[in-house]
């Protein structure tokens, strides 16, 4: 299974994409968790990324693609994986479409989770992560809308979107994921 977990902050991708990965025992590609923990670790990743990170910005398409080829290149990702927050704009998909052509793979799916933008304020300020204040936040949902959101179209066109209301609960999402991918015949 090679799925694209897309949807703006807040949408519920990661808790879905992190459950859905351990079931199907294949790894749930981050890019944001990838970035958090670079920064953490002070890397040198880490520290050209920090800053975007914290305004709520993209990180440069160079460094998130060159991570990206350093993560295809490891050996678990042959037996499929989920790809969380990534990619985030045109540029991305069209890197990662080379990346998997290099790689002889591609995805089977892009799964889109719709959220309305007051329920994912509420829900990134209960969450409280670093980037979780106002500002941040309403930053990083105009970079979805602007950046991420027409990504949609391009894989509507590609017939290969899977639309999810994600303002259920997490067991109702889960729920409605599983009877998508069962017709879909992919768990
Ligand atoms: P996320 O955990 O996916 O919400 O990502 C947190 C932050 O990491 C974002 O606000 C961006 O600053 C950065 N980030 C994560 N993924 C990407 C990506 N694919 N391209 C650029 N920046 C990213």
């Amino acid at each position: 299974m090679r799925l694209i977990f897309l949807g703006p902050p807040g949408a519920g991708k990661g808790t879905q994409a992190e459950k859905l990965a351990h079931q199907c025992r294949i790894p749930h590609i981050s890019t944001g968790d990838i970035l958090r923990q670079a920064i953490t670790n002070k890397t040198s990743l880490g520290l050209q990324a920090k800053t975007h990170v914290e305004a709520g910005e993209l990180v440069p398409d160079i460094l998130v693609m060159a991570l990206m080829r350093e993560r295809f290149g490891q050996r678990d990702v042959k037996q499929g994986w989920i790809l969380d927050g990534f990619p985030r704009n045109l540029t991305q998909a069209q890197a990662l479409d080379q990346l998997l052509q290099i790689f002889g793979q591609f995805y089977t799916h892009v799964v889109n989770f719709r959220v309305s933008a007051e329920v994912l304020i509420a829900r990134m300020l209960e969450r409280g992560r670093q980037d979780d204040n106002e500002a941040t936040i309403r930053r990083r949902l105009a970079v979805y809308e602007e950046e991420t959101a027409p990504l949609i179209d391009l894989y509507q066109r590609r017939r290969c979107l899977i639309e999810i209301d994600g303002t259920l609960t997490i067991a109702e999402v889960t729920q409605l994921l599983q009877e998508n991918l069962t017709s879909q015949l992919l768990v």
